[in-house]
């Protein structure tokens, strides 16, 4: 679960990371106020939306007019913002953050996420701060350094250390001690939470010498939830694909993605497969979908509609073993999708396993226009041959 930057923030705050004044505002009204609460000029105009790369995106401001934090405000509102993270459709707009702007001396990259070959919270710092980490991490990987974290021991001290005086210049005494408390406090923010990443970027040392979280993204472990039932409701529904909050709603494992081959699959292996053989076949999914062992027919329709619903499928493809789902309930969850909406589109069908014979002549007997595979290599050559147009 993502977070907005400004809840992220009142994290930090609480945790005791220094975050810049600023207020949360919906309506160029209400920006008009806040205006008069908040340190400046210059103010900072900042759009809350869940995908990073806001700044070159447009949607982030500094401004040294309060009538600017006002038509900043305006021209975010209500309207999408298109960033290198969102889909070319962006994303709308519905809240922006407005910060007292700060005088900045030196940018900095500050994480905290589970490095997976060391099974262990791991920083990560960087002093080419402000530009993407990742752009970082391919042309110079000696800026980036590394502390793993011993969950025993915590964060220790000489860990800050090891990063901060590897600084050239060094940064005065004080904005030291600054970074020193701010990674300690990342860890503790990291831990307490549940988190997947704890992201500072920037993170600065102000001309005046001080240490400022200018930036915050937060992802909160899934499967931690179940104990952050506060931070649940930091949750912003909003911000997800519509599909996948259907998908949620009657617990399918469904993601986006950017082919036009529908899939729906029963098991993540099997959908893996599917995915990778579809690939193989010369053609794109545009799902990941798993109805799972135990799918009920009411589950499998709404599986086939959300898959109905996306406008880029050409072809749909449905792969299911069956087990604990057994081939009827599946073929009968298909027809009664088909009887809501009419599925103009190809459809393939591999069926094996648990009353495969049933769910075979259930189809048979439908006037759905299907054509069925032997295995699946077949079905993903058939899938792809229909999308290229030569099937
Ligand atoms: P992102 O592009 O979505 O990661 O959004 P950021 O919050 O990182 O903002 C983008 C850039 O705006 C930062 O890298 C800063 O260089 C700049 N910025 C943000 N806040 C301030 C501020 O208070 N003062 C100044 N001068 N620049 C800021
Ligand atoms: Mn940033």
């Amino acid at each position: 679960m993502k977070l907005h930057e400004y809840q992220a923030k009142e994290l930090f705050g609480n945790a005791g990371i220094p975050i810049p004044n600023g207020h949360l505002v919906t309506s160029a009204d209400q920006a008009t106020k806040v205006t008069q609460l908040i340190n400046g000029p210059p103010w900072v105009i900042k759009a809350q939306i869940h995908a990073g790369g806001r700044g070159k995106g447009g949607g982030v401001r500094l401004v040294h007019y309060p009538y600017e934090v006002i038509t900043a405000a305006e021209q975010l509102l209500g309207k999408p913002l298109v960033t290198k993270q969102t889909s070319s459709d962006g994303v709308i707009v519905n809240q922006v953050l407005i910060e007292e702007g700060m005088e900045i001396d030196r940018e900095f990259y500050l994480g905290m996420l589970i490095d997976r070959s060391s099974y262990s919270p791991t920083m990560i710092f960087s002093q080419s701060g402000g530009m993407e980490i990742e752009e970082v991490a391919a042309n110079s990987p000696e800026l980036i350094l590394r502390e793993h974290i011993n969950p025993v021991t915590g964060w220790m001290p000489h860990q800050a250390r090891n990063l901060i005086y590897r600084l050239s210049p060094l940064p005065s005494p004080l904005a030291i001690k600054g970074l020193m408390s701010v990674m300690a406090r990342v860890y503790n923010v990291f831990m307490d939470n549940d988190c997947s990443l704890v992201e500072i970027n920037p993170l600065v040392i102000t001309k005046g010498g001080k240490v400022i979280a200018l930036d915050a993204k937060i992802t909160i472990d899934d499967n931690a939830l179940f104990r952050q039932k506060e931070l649940l409701k930091l949750d912003d529904p909003k911000e997800k694909d519509p599909l996948e909050l259907m998908a949620e709603k009657y617990q399918l494992n469904y993601v986006r993605l950017e082919g036009n081959v529908g899939a729906m699959v029963n098991g993540a292996g099997l959908a893996m497969a599917t995915m990778d053989v579809i690939k193989m076949a010369g053609a794109e999914p545009a799902n990941f979908l798993d109805v799972g062992g135990g799918a009920s027919e009411e589950m499998i329709t709404k599986g086939v509609e959300i898959i109905l619903m996306d406008r880029r499928v050409k072809a749909i493809l449905i792969n299911i073993f069956g087990g604990i789902l057994r081939c009827d309930i599946l073929a009968r969850g298909v027809l009664a999708a088909a009887r809501e909406r009419r599925i103009r589109l190809p459809l393939i069908v591999r069926l094996e396993g648990t009353n495969v014979e049933e769910g075979r002549e259930i189809l048979r007997n439908s006037d759905l226009k299907f054509l069925v595979a032997r295995d699946l290599v077949e079905a993903a050559e058939l899938v792809a041959k229909q999308v290229r147009g030569t099937g």
